[in-house]
């Protein structure tokens, strides 16, 4: 009995080798790559004065103080619900591009997308454009081919190396940290980040390319849910192209379509993919098949649009000779401007609490173990722990004291005054007593409710906590 070989579950990639185009989406796609990594590559060079206390990079992610200076604004530990802020609002304002306008992310701004361009345009200035890179693909081992693919692999590990040097520039001060690297005094962990992420730069961007986006990404599945029948997507217009046909030999050519069948707009396709086939998961919205065909309506003598945004109730519509809704009606619906609205209101109120927020801080926590002494002299003392926060850019005095209590009284561990000079842009821990007169109702009582006060002795601003006084309790 013969057993014939088990299926294979996965089909080899077949390399796709996209064609150079003209046209409207793809240079837009050119400024928004040569912006988006302009601003990667440049923004820890930008250098912005603090004081002399404080670094004077513009964008840092300071890991050892744990801050994150962006410009004038400093983000401390204790406020990462500005990041949480900022993240909620890139997740709404992607929901919100995605149900008008389908996988613009994708398509325009996506780091996978912007680096496999960059690395497809690197290959197409060395190797040559489609059908040259297509004959060197399948041509045998030649000195040719070498010389062209070792290239190839160096500006490629190249365009890598600066991609994960630019990383690590945002993590400390970027000129001095560069110096360290050329002369090899850097700490190894920025060798190390930097040779993982120019191995995954080349991997992603220039090797694997569309097969992330096809099988690693999940944002492919996951925007489904926020598209629906009024999104503008990219299509083919199969009422206007079919029947294809190549116009001028066939027979018949009258009773054709639009769509010569030149496969234009297949070979500009980055994902490999045949627009005409219908919507796919593998298609990034790119528009780079508009620009083909567009550029082959022109040449044919027909009018643009065969392959073009548009949204699945437009083809409906189209298709029983209606016109298509307006651009803007798409855009503005009761779900897109649910969005904005959500995301309008995360970001005035990230606004308006980075406006109001102090330059000096405090967090109090009482110190439980035990919960209060009894003095010798019959009075009862509470210890906390208090974390005073200068965020100005030079030393400050401040003064702690209590209010809204009493007979209670205040010290501060180590201080006659309960004033200590905090240094510029730290936070300094500070044991507190409170006490509370022997025979005195707070002294007696389970709980008592107190506000302990920061004064910045420089300007008198001020801070406060909440906390409670514990007493003997009955
Ligand atoms: S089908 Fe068109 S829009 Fe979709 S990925 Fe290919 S070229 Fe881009
Ligand atoms: S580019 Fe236009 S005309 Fe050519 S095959 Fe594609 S849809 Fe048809």
């Amino acid at each position: 009995m013969t057993t014939s070989p088990a299926p294979k579950l996965y089909k080899s990639r077949e390399p796709v080798f996209p064609k150079r185009v003209n046209g409207f989406f793809r240079r837009m796609k050119w400024w928004i790559m040569a912006v988006t990594l302009g601003i990667y590559y440049l923004t820890p060079w930008i250098r912005w004065d603090r004081g002399p206390e404080l670094p004077d990079q513009a964008v840092l992610l300071d890991m050892a103080s744990r801050r994150f200076f962006f410009f004038w604004i400093e983000i401390w530990p204790h406020e990462f619900y500005f990041i949480a802020g900022l993240l909620v609002m890139a997740g709404l304002g992607l929901f919100l591009f995605t149900s008008a306008l389908g996988r613009v992310w994708c398509g325009y701004a996506c780091p996978q997308t912007v680096w496999t361009d960059l690395f497809i345009l690197t290959e197409r200035w060395i190797e040559g454009d489609r059908n040259a890179r297509v004959r060197l693909w399948n041509q045998k081992w030649n000195a040719r081919k070498v010389r062209l693919r070792i290239t190839k692999y160096t500006v490629w590990a190249l365009i890598g190396l600066a991609t994960g040097g630019a990383w690590v520039f945002y993590f400390a001060d970027a000129p001095t940290l560069a110096a360290d690297l050329v002369t090899g005094q850097a700490h190894p962990v920025a060798y190390t980040t930097m040779a993982i992420l120019t191995f995954t730069t080349v991997f992603m961007g220039g090797i694997a390319r569309e097969q992330v986006c096809i099988y690693a990404c999940p944002w492919p599945r996951i925007q489904s849910a926020m598209m629906d029948e009024n999104t503008l997507t990219i299509g083919y217009r199969a009422h206007r192209g079919e029947p294809r046909g190549k116009h001028r030999k066939a027979a018949g050519a009258e009773a054709l379509g639009d769509c010569i069948d030149c496969r234009a707009c297949v070979n500009v396709c980055p994902m490999g993919i045949d627009i005409r086939d219908g919507q796919q998961l593998e298609c990034i919205t790119c528009g780079l098949c508009i620009d083909a065909c567009d550029d082959m309506m022109a040449k044919v003598g027909k009018p643009r649009g065969l392959v073009d945004y548009f949204a699945l109730t437009d083809e409906v519509k189209e298709q029983r000779g209606e016109a298509p809704t307006p651009i803007w009606r798409h855009v503005v619906r009761p779900r897109t401007l649910l969005y904005t609205a959500l995301w309008s209101i995360v970001g005035l109120g990230l606004l308006f609490a980075l406006f109001i927020r102090s330059d000096i801080d405090l967090t109090v926590a009482p110190v439980r173990n035990p919960t209060f002494v009894t003095m010798a002299d019959g009075s009862v003392r509470n210890a906390y722990e208090v974390r005073l926060r200068n965020k100005h850019g030079e030393a400050r005095p401040f003064a702690v004291s209590l209010s809204g209590a009493g007979p209670l009284s205040l010290e501060v561990e180590g201080t006659d005054d309960a004033t200590i000079e905090v240094p510029a842009d730290s936070s300094q821990l500070a044991r507190v007593y409170i006490t509370a007169p022997a025979g005195s109702e707070q002294a007696t009582r389970d709980r008592t409710d107190v506000r302990i006060w920061v004064t910045d002795l420089a300007n008198d601003d001020r801070a406060h906590e909440d906390t409670y006084f514990n007493g003997k309790g009955n």
